[in-house]
Formats: C-alpha cells, structure tokens, sequence
C-alpha cells in the first residue's frame, strides 16, 4: 500500500500537461491574444508552472502544451517564484550576444543563437495588471525564446545554416529509432 506521499507524488504527477514535440504542427502556429483573463487561464497557469518545473524548464509558452494563446510561465530569478506574462511584447532591445538556447519542445539539443542582449518585457500579470521587466542574461533569451513560440517560431529556425543541418539531421535519426520503453530492464 503506497504511502500518502506516495500518493500525493502519483495525484501531482496527473496535474501536469504533456510538452509538444517538434514536429506538432500546434508549434507552428500563431497565437491570439488573451482577451479574459479569468479561471480558465488562471488554472491552466498553475497547471503550466507544475509542468514547467517538473519538466525542469525556466520558462514555459501555452502552445508548447497546445494551448494556442499569447502567454507564458517563466521563473523569475529576482523573486525566485513563478510568474506569467500575458499578451507579452518585447517593448526595447539593445545589443547582441551569443547564447547557447534549450527548448523543452527539442529535448537534449543546445542551438547557439545571436540575439538582442538587453529586453524590456511588457505584458500584463495574473491580475490583468500591465508590467515592464528588464532582463539580460539568461531572463533576456528566455523571454525571446518564449515570445517566438507565441509566433510559431521554434529555436531551430534561429541557428545558422550549418547548425540547421547537424541538427535536423540528428531530429532524422531519431526518429529512426524506436525510443526507449517507459519500464526498461534493470
Ligand atoms: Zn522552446
């Protein structure tokens, strides 16, 4: 009989959503805006921090869970707590930096990207209340890297040419192969 942390872990496990995979065409899409901020988006919000961490990621966009809306969960650095930003616009930029992305839609690959080094982040919050955020580092490619899945733009597209083929080609045999079962031998 599992104990009732056992249990807990098995009933927390079933609150998360299922990450799509490249290949969806759900990540290819544009999102619309949020126009109601209300329940429904408040608990797919919460439901969108439990996948994030579990996965473990540092941000989290809602097509990634199918979810065609222009929002996403990030963990906020400063504040060491989950945050969402709605109807996010990336408001000024400045410079350019190499950075080596991650994307939990393209497991176990890194895609060396240039992009602006300094954003101000604009979007409204859980309470419809409008926020600007300055972010460099790793804050500042999280929120480009989120803000393009809203537009159906995934990391991949970003990488040079050469990168481009390495990668795809590596996504190819992949796919040749038949993945791992979930309760492998010992
Ligand atoms: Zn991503």
């Amino acid at each position: 009989m599992p104990s009732l942390d056992g249990l807990a872990g098995i009933l927390g496990d079933m609150t998360t959503f299922s990450i799509r995979q490249i290949g969806d065409p759900v990540l290819r899409e544009r999102s619309d805006d949020v126009t109601d901020i209300d329940g429904a988006l408040a608990s797919s919000v919460e439901v969108m921090v439990k996948t994030m961490y579990d996965a473990p990621g540092g941000g989290l966009a809602a097509p990634q869970v199918g979810i065609t809306k222009r929002y996403f969960v990030f963990h906020d650095d400063d504040s060491e707590t989950a945050l969402v930003a709605i109807n996010p616009e990336i408001v000024e930029e400045r410079g350019e930096c190499e950075w080596t992305e991650g994307c939990l839609s393209i497991p176990d690959i890194g895609f060396t990207i240039v992009r602006p080094e300094f954003v101000t982040l604009k979007a409204l919050d859980i309470d419809g209340n409008e926020f600007f955020m300055e972010a460099d580092d790793y804050m500042g490619r999280m929120f480009q890297h989120e803000l393009d899945h809203l537009d159906g733009v995934l990391a991949i597209d970003r990488v040079d040419k050469e990168q481009r083929k390495h990668i795809m080609r590596l996504l190819h045999e992949r796919e040749l192969v038949t993945p791992a079962p979930a309760n492998p031998f010992g």
